[in-house]
């Protein structure tokens, strides 16, 4: 495969609009060795993949330890046995296919199973196997459930990546969702600024539909999703501005991942450049124990040095940034570390008592999840 390494450089006024080459089998990765291929098609047989030309391209082949090449490229380890498909069980909180119902206000619709490429860290993963069915296409049954929800403020579209939907049916939501009066957000959770920024630069329709549908006193929030400073080329940049001028507002929310941002150098310098181009830092997740993910994943309490010593190298706009766990009880924002205790708040919770609720965990360096830590005072966290 020809990589076409211009895709960094060059954004369209150079050659016009261009499209992306997908590539879903590791044999078209003409990079890798032959041998290489050969000892990672069981993961890519069991974990799929999928990249692409414009994202391949950012890849240094002399380097193996490139976060972009560990983003994408399978690795072995994916093999260990460890974790959980679904580790926050969102199937416990679907409330129909495609529909998931966690926080009082907020909806997800899961409205599509592909994405620009594959992270090979994803925690919904299971999504991309060919026998799940959780998410649909179909939004129906959804729209009925926010429109029965008043206090459904909030819908986020998400999946797989909503921006690999076509525009007319991104139209047909975003129309729906603003037909029913009680919801005021609309989010986007998406990646393709990151895999392929002409989804954005070349649509013009899509542009005008963003302006049409975020309003001033009702947004589009796109929920982007960039996790190494080297995935902010000027291409992706623009993509961003794009959004911007029409209208949406951007945040850049990742998860800390072994060999890709597990470095305050490297996070700090994405940090800043986020809040230099208007999409300030929203979430650093820490990476559920998702199965696959072993080769992936930072411990808590590094995790949260890492994210400590990052904000205090990057600008002001990113140190509103939180340190989250997206457990199945809540979003639970990790606030501060000492030699004993670990201090954490429900900034989200699936019960409304848990909401806000500070408690303290014996410090354990090697815990990478709240199931792993000794909660100090039990009552303080819902059965
Ligand atoms: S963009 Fe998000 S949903 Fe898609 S593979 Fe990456 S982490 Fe998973």
């Amino acid at each position: 495969m020809n990589i076409d390494n211009s895709a960094t450089q060059n954004p369209l006024q150079d050659s016009g609009p261009k499209r992306v080459k997908y590539v879903r089998k590791l044999e078209q990765v003409t990079q890798l060795t032959a041998e290489q291929r050969d000892r990672l098609g069981p993961v890519s047989a069991r974990y799929v993949f999928r990249a692409n030309d414009y994202y391949l391209g950012l890849i240094n082949w002399e380097d193996p330890d490139d976060p972009i090449r560990q983003l994408i490229i399978p690795r072995e380890e994916e093999l260990t046995d460890w974790g959980a498909l679904d580790a926050s069980n969102e199937e416990s909180v679907t409330v129909a296919r495609g529909v998931q119902h966690k926080y009082t206000d907020t909806v997800l619709l899961l409205c599509n199973e592909v994405c620009g490429a594959y992270c090979r860290y994803c925690f919904r993963k299971r999504l991309f196997m060919d026998d799940n069915d959780e998410t649909t296409n179909d939004i129906t049954e959804g729209l009925a459930y926010i429109a029965s929800h008043p206090e459904v403020t909030n819908v986020l579209l998400t999946g797989g990546d909503p921006l690999l939907m076509s525009t007319r049916r991104l139209t047909e939501i975003f129309d729906a969702l603003r037909s029913i009066d009680h919801v005021q957000i609309i989010r986007i959770g998406s990646k393709m600024p990151a895999f392929d920024p002409y989804r954005v630069l070349n649509d013009q329709e899509l542009q005008s539909v963003f302006r049409t549908y975020s309003t001033p006193k009702q947004r589009i929030y796109l929920m982007a999703h960039f996790d190494h400073p080297n995935e902010l080329t000027p291409l992706a940049i623009e993509g961003i501005d794009s959004c911007i001028r029409n209208g949406v507002i951007c945040v850049n929310q990742c998860p800390i991942i072994r060999g890709i941002n597990d470095d305050p150098t490297v996070l700090a310098e994405m940090y800043s450049t986020l809040s230099y181009i208007g999409c300030s830092p929203y979430y650093l997740f820490q990476g559920r124990p998702t199965a696959g993910n072993q080769p992936y994943e930072v411990p808590i309490v590094e995790g949260w040095t890492i994210f400590q010593n990052a904000l205090k190298r990057g600008s002001g706009l990113a140190r509103r940034a939180r340190f989250c766990m997206s457990h199945e009880t809540g979003k639970i924002e990790i606030i501060g570390v000492d030699t004993e205790h670990i201090y954490l708040r429900y900034h989200q919770a699936k019960y409304a008592a848990d909401l806000s609720r500070f408690f303290i965990c014996r410090r354990d360096d090697n815990a990478y999840w709240l199931d792993q830590l000794e909660v100090v005072d039990r009552q303080q966290i819902h059965a």
